[in-house]
């Protein structure tokens, strides 16, 4: 007995990241602490290919390091599974391809100031003020498309993070209307939104790859930021 209470407080006193060798940065370690997933011990037929842990991204620069999981709070994780299962079963050859899930507080400052030129007002189109905290820091947003079982991405009008116009789902009608946007393009959004709604996510007015779980106030009240 004296042996187990041992373990238990000394396993306690290990760092999260030291129990997960293979864990990429500390942050990853933070966010299993907090109770996060990895989506695809949930649904393994999820693909993931985190933008921000590559150079394609609109900053152009390695923000996650080696983290290549994707984590979210469980209840977006299972909602995630819900739009996957829902996509696979009017869609037997597509999968879900997230790009970007949970995101640490640090990385979001690295992406606010990656846009210095924009005024903050512009700018919180796109990325959310670092200082409120967007809904990725606390694990309740996914941006994600659709691809082929083998992992090659639907045409969906915009590369992700692509700023403007064309990306926005609100202005999509009107895009269709003037050519900018393919009825196959649109057909590819729609398969992507019809699912996620399945599962219970928004979607948003600016990107059509960003999908919420939680309001801002709900994941505040509810969960904490990932810093
Ligand atoms: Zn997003």
């Amino acid at each position: 007995m004296r042996k187990i209470v041992f373990c238990i407080i000394a396993l306690s006193l290990v760092p999260a990241f030291a129990l997960f060798p293979a864990l990429a940065q500390p942050f990853e370690a933070a966010m299993i602490k907090q109770g996060l997933v990895d989506v695809q011990t949930i649904d393994p037929t999820i693909l993931v290919e985190l933008k921000y842990s590559t150079t394609d991204n609109f900053v152009g620069k390695d923000v996650y390091g080696d983290l290549t999981r994707a984590y979210m709070q469980p209840m977006a994780a299972r909602k995630l599974a819900m739009a996957s299962k829902y996509l696979q079963a009017h869609h037997p050859n597509l999968r879900l391809l997230v790009y970007d899930a949970a995101r640490p507080r640090s990385a979001q400052w690295n992406l606010w100031n990656a846009l210095p030129d924009l005024p903050e007002r512009e700018r919180r189109k796109y990325v959310a003020d670092p200082r409120q905290g967007s809904i990725h820091n606390y694990g309740c947003a996914v941006d994600l498309t659709v691809a082929t079982a083998d992992g090659k991405p639907l045409d969906m009008g915009t590369k992700y993070d692509f700023f403007g116009e064309l990306a926005y789902p609100s202005r999509e009608a009107s895009l269709l209307k003037s050519g900018k946007l393919t009825q196959k393009q649109l057909d590819n959004r729609l398969i992507l939104r019809t699912a996620m709604r399945q599962g219970g996510f928004t979607p948003i007015e600016y990107e059509w790859w960003h999908f919420n779980a939680l309001s801002r106030e709900k994941a505040k009240m509810v969960f904490r930021i990932v810093d």
